[in-house]
């Protein structure tokens, strides 16, 4: 209640502002993850790791924009090309240079990638992934993990059939359950399409997948002549070529999205030349801003110039050791609290040992996360709602100490709610 408190009484631009935009959005917002109680922090600007809401508070940036936000808010190679590409105008209604250099360089980067085609976001991606997987076996079952996330309309539960509003046949199994795979498979033999999943649940909490299970997976879709489809719109950032790379793990298709951009609206789907073959004049894929000129300037340069391999490897180690830290943190003052996740992405949970697979969390613990985003943004610190932290490449050893000593003073502050 004192935490909620003191959030209201700093933010009164943010309550008005929700007011207002309550009155022509439903909710006040059009992204619901940014829909929480009582009213969400409205953001004015950003810099480097920095953001300063519209009540002039400054915070440090470790949402990073849900994993899109890789490269800041300030990347001056980024602004250099995207002030230079509005210059020669956006709307060409054409093909262009930018797009072949970025799908040069994902199909060098990613082993699944053989060929390449953009899309606005990773909800589209995944929807044509599937789309053409289907094309591929002339088959229409997906199935899919409970707890995935594929984008708003491929959201899947952790209870009961699927939520998403296309119809689509969808079966869902257990996140690192092979047998539960294998059985849902079974039952459905001939008829599976594809089988779609995130190498880490990254909504789902930041759950990493077993390599057994993600092994399984791909022997399985083998098996059953169904296309094993990656999802990797948030763990593509964890090597030079995603976790596949990382994991010798090798889908028929892999979707993307989010940073790749360099900070654009962004998506990508690709794979196997076979199945991208498809769209050699089979399939259709329009869509007005697929090759915008600005995500495909950013994102070639992006990729090209900044997160190259070295980069991604060093993000990942930053990620790790912190991680590690802050479970140190929690180990040490034996609090039932830590954090799951992989390389740079991670999301706090309150319960010990750490869980291994997705789960609606209890009123106690949704209490609990919601006390740390309170006492973190509090301390200054901009998190995901749910808890979840996304390296940026501006956050450095001050910004990692300073998050550091903010949940030390978590633990020592709250140690006996947890
Ligand atoms: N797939 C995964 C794993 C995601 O985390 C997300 C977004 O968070 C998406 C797909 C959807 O991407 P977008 O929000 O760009 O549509």
């Amino acid at each position: 209640v004192e935490a909620r408190a003191l959030y209201v009484a700093g933010r009164p631009k943010s309550a008005a502002l929700h007011e207002k935009a309550s009155e022509v959005m439903p909710g006040g917002n059009t992204r619901s993850v940014l829909a929480y109680s009582p009213f969400p922090t409205a953001m004015a600007r950003g810099e480097d790791c920095r953001l300063w809401d519209i009540d002039g508070r400054e915070y440090l940036d470790l949402c990073g924009e849900y994993t899109a936000g890789l490269f800041g808010h300030s990347e001056p190679l980024i602004h250099d090309v995207l002030h230079s590409t509005l210059k020669r105008g956006t709307n060409l209604a054409a093909v262009g240079e930018g797009e072949e250099k970025l799908a040069r360089i994902l199909c060098g980067r990613f082993p699944s990638i053989e060929r390449v085609r953009f899309a606005n976001s990773g909800t589209e991606a995944n929807l044509m992934a599937l789309t053409a997987a289907r094309a591929k076996t002339g088959r229409n079952a997906i199935m899919a993990v409970q707890g995935g996330y594929h984008g708003g309309v491929l959201t899947f539960p952790l209870a009961g059939r699927s939520m998403a509003t296309l119809p689509l046949d969808v079966v869902l199994c257990r996140y690192n359950d092979l047998a539960d795979a294998r059985r849902v498979a079974a039952e459905r033999a001939g008829e599976l399409a594809a089988i779609i999943v995130e190498p880490m649940l990254g909504s789902g909490g930041c759950i990493p997948a077993t390599v057994a299970f993600l092994q399984g997976l791909r022997e399985l879709a083998s098996e059953c002549g169904a296309v094993l489809i990656f999802d990797e719109v948030m763990t593509s950032r964890m090597s030079g070529g995603g976790m596949q790379a990382r994991l010798g793990i090798t889908p028929d298709m892999t979707t993307l999205g989010k940073y790749i951009g360099g900070g654009m609206s962004f998506g990508a789907f690709g794979g196997k030349a076979d199945i991208m073959s498809l769209f050699d004049g089979k399939l259709p894929h329009a869509g007005t801003f697929n090759n915008n000129v600005l995500s495909m300037a950013a994102g070639s340069t992006a990729m090209g110039e900044i997160f190259t391999p070295e980069r991604a490897e060093a993000l990942y180690r930053s990620g790790e050791a912190l991680r590690h830290r802050l479970n140190g943190l929690a180990e040490q003052a034996d609090v039932p609290m830590g954090f799951t996740g992989i390389g740079s992405m991670m999301t706090v949970q309150f319960q010990r040992p750490l869980p291994t697979e997705p789960r609606l969390p209890g009123p106690a613990e949704e209490a609990l996360r919601e006390l740390f985003f309170f006492d973190m943004l509090q301390a200054g610190i901009y998190l995901a709602r749910r808890g979840m932290v996304a390296l940026s490449l501006p956050v450095g050893a001050t910004e990692l100490d300073r998050f550091a000593a903010a949940v030390a003073e978590f633990i020592e502050a709250r140690g006996t709610l947890l």
